[in-house]
């Protein structure tokens, strides 16, 4: 790797440094939790000052890709989506009206373009262990709605066990997050009448036709589903 940096302006450099400790990671082949050089040596080694190179390295660990330990060194960090996760929330919470229910609607659109194929999949490879599992869940559902209680707890399993049940982390981790956000915004939303009971139902429609094991069946009774949720989105007087 080269040693030389060029030292143009400080959004740059901070830029510049950043890369280099990406690559350094990348090019030494080390993985999460590998203990990395001392600041003094990245600092030597691209002839920056400390304080630069700090600020660099507290950029990369809000990014997740260093973690900082006191008194142990610096790390390769573990991939995680919370930073992005605090940065949407952060997004919404902190725009208008107007832009957060538009960025909860961006929001909606990817998480329906995902669910709509994994309903497809899960359709032909679920088992009658699962099934079951969800016939379960649709039930506390509602009986959540017969005390007059919404269920984001039931819910968030439901659709969680149908991507545990492909395997796929990254996929389990981004809905995951697209929950959360939602969560988060959920409060709002709970102002709004909404029928329980019919809620409820739509799972039931899923669960019906994943046991047909029909995957044309189970993404239409997703996307109505969806469409629910979208339609109770554009309702909200917001806030
Ligand atoms: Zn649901």
């Amino acid at each position: 790797m080269s040693d030389t940096l060029v030292r143009p302006k400080r959004a740059n450099l901070q830029q510049a440094v950043q890369h280099h400790v990406k690559q350094y990671i990348i090019e030494n082949g080390h993985r999460p939790g590998d203990l990395l050089p001392p600041e003094s040596h990245f600092a030597q080694q691209l002839g920056v000052s400390r304080p630069n190179l700090r600020e660099a390295m507290r950029a990369l660990q809000t990014m997740g890709i260093v973690e900082s330990r006191q008194g142990s060194g610096t790390f390769v960090g573990h991939f995680s989506m919370d930073p992005w996760l605090e940065g949407m929330s952060f997004s919404i919470q902190t725009s208008d009206d107007q832009n957060a229910l538009r960025t909860l609607r961006e929001i909606l659109e990817v998480r329906a373009v995902l669910e709509r194929h994994i309903i497809r999949q899960t359709a032909e490879s679920i088992t009658d262990e699962q099934l079951d599992m969800l016939s379960e869940l649709v039930e506390r559902m509602h009986a959540r709605a017969d005390a007059g209680e919404t269920f984001p707890q039931e819910d968030m399993a439901f659709h969680e066990a149908m991507y545990v049940s492909q395997g796929n982390r990254f996929i389990v981790q981004l809905v995951r997050t697209f929950w959360q956000l939602i969560a988060q915004v959920d409060d709002h939303l709970r102002s709004i009448d909404q029928e329980l009971h019919d809620v409820a139902k739509m799972h039931g429609a899923i669960v019906e036709a994943l046991r047909k094991r029909d995957p044309d069946l189970a993404e239409r009774a997703m996307a109505e589903h969806l469409d629910g949720i979208r339609e109770r989105v554009s309702r909200a007087g917001w806030r």
